[in-house]
């Protein structure tokens, strides 16, 4: 893939890079080697200071950096600014919390006097240059969640972003630059998908997390293996929204919609597949497939647009085979399910239509596949343990979504559901204090809260005799 900023919304070339070459790759990694070495001594007050000052810059910049996205990738703009924000609260929230999140540990006196020791205290220090590959589909938020915990945690970060946002790339660099980061801290790689593993191979870096594919997460997982470096992989998700009888349907309608098509329906937690007690799944799939169906379509730029395009040719083509191997094995498209006419210079993007299927059956790829796009598949179950088993019927296990106000129906599906987040009543988001991550095929590892910050530490136990 070229690194280039393409209009999703209209198919045209606006500016090319070219990719760094191995000397200029060369002086970065040894940059951030170096800087490694001071920064892992700053204490969490410096820390703090410059990540806060990063934080108030971003908010300064918050509109111009949302347009870029939306040129680089579609999403609507509005959507772009709430990113934008979201990364300025994260920043923050770390700048306020790393310290108390990496305190050190006392195991319990007993542990203690029986091991021999006078005192015991459990460290967390950090690795050093951290390796982030990160997709496009939240262009800043994805690099910011790695970011801030690990610069907060005196790690220092390398950069390589998705081809196709490197304008936001390179913001980043400079934002961190900026906000008083030394050389060094926080660069990005201008590179294509073949020099990762060279980068990664690099004695002088230290471990690596990706979010992405599952192709692209076992490429990086192999090589990181064979170097024995710590991974985090957050990957695919086709998360279950399943919605029982004694869900408040016009909130569960709505949500479904909301959780369906946010960044044109490209979210690795994404609602994906709507799971229906058939007691309720008639007057669902109505009001769904309605509110769908009166989704605006259009120009990201433009307030009034619901849905623009996606992000990529590529990634509408995959979107059409998936809908169009599952109408041929016979399920039924109750809206959408081709391409948009759009007037103008929109009628070269990349659009598809807000689509919702029925009568899905295990032998369609999507039944198994994430639809990267604004596509809903609708199931019909009889009850909790049908339910249960057609969620868990996945490839994935990033999160789900259950609407049900039976406490009973709670637990049991805090028990069973195989993923990394259980939301009840309401739609998956993250946010900085709580775990994010998957299990299966959506990956390993964590990221944000304290479980996140600590994957990039080297915690260390510290005996004194
Ligand atoms: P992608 O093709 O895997 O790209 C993601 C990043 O990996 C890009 O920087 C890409 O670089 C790089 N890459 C691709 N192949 C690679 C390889 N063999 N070795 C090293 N790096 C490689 O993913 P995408 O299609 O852009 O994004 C969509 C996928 O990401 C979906 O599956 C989605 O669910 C997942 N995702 C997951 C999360 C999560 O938190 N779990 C969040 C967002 C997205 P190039 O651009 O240069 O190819």
């Amino acid at each position: 893939m070229p690194i280039a900023t393409v209009n999703p919304a209209t198919g045209e070339t606006l500016k090319t890079f070219e990719a760094l070459a191995p000397d200029e790759i060369e002086r970065r990694v040894a940059a951030a080697a170096a800087a490694f070495r001071h920064h892992r001594t700053r204490d969490f007050a410096e820390r703090a200071r410059l990540l806060r000052r990063a934080a108030d810059l971003l908010e300064e910049d918050g509109d111009d950096i949302a347009r870029t996205m939306t040129l680089e990738m579609g999403k609507p703009l509005a959507a772009a600014r709430a990113e934008a924000a979201k990364c300025v609260k994260a920043m923050r929230w770390y700048a306020e919390h790393a310290e108390a999140l990496l305190a050190d540990e006392h195991p319990p006196a007993d542990a203690v006097a029986d091991s021999g020791a006078s005192a015991v205290r459990v460290h967390h220090r950090p690795l050093g240059p951290v390796l982030a590959v990160m997709p496009w589909n939240f262009p800043l938020w994805q690099v910011v969640r790695f970011a801030a915990p690990a610069l907060m945690a005196g790690n220092v970060g390398l950069l390589k972003h998705a081809s196709n946002v490197p304008q936001t790339a390179l913001y980043l660099e400079d934002l961190f630059r900026r906000a008083g980061y030394p050389e060094g801290c926080f660069q990005t790689l201008l590179i294509g998908s073949g020099a990762v593993e060279s980068v990664l191979r690099d004695p002088r870096v230290a471990a690596a997390t990706l979010t992405g594919s599952e192709p692209a997460g076992r490429s990086v997982a192999s090589v990181a293996g064979d170097e024995i470096k710590k991974t985090v992989l957050e990957l695919g998700g086709s998360d279950p929204y399943v919605v029982m009888p004694s869900a408040d349907l016009a909130r569960a309608v709505r949500t479904a919609v909301t959780a369906r098509v946010q960044n044109n329906g490209q979210s690795c937690i994404a609602a994906k597949r709507f799971i229906v007690h058939t007691d309720v799944y008639e007057t669902f799939l109505e009001r769904f497939t309605a509110r769908m169906d009166g989704l605006t379509v259009g120009d990201p730029l433009d307030e009034a647009t619901d849905v623009g395009p996606l992000a990529t040719e590529q990634g509408r083509a995959d979107v059409e085979e998936l809908v169009d191997d599952a109408v041929r094995l016979g399920a039924v498209p109750r809206c959408g399910g081709g391409r948009p006419a759009l007037p103008g210079k929109l009628a070269g993007g990349w659009f598809y239509e807000p689509t919702v299927l029925s009568d899905i059956t295990p032998e369609m790829r999507i039944h198994r596949e994430e639809a990267f796009g604004p596509v809903a598949t609708v199931y019909r179950v009889a009850d909790l343990d049908e339910a249960v088993s057609v969620a868990n019927d996945s490839p994935f296990g990033l999160s789900s979504n259950v609407w049900t106000r039976d406490e009973d129906e709670q637990r049991r599906f805090v028990r069973d559901l195989e993923a990394g987040g259980v939301f009840f009543n309401g739609m998956t988001a993250s946010h900085p204090a709580f775990p994010f991550g998957g299990v299966k095929r959506s990956g390993y590892g964590r990221e944000l809260s304290g479980q996140g910050i600590r994957e990039f530490c080297n915690v260390t136990t510290v005996w004194y005799g």
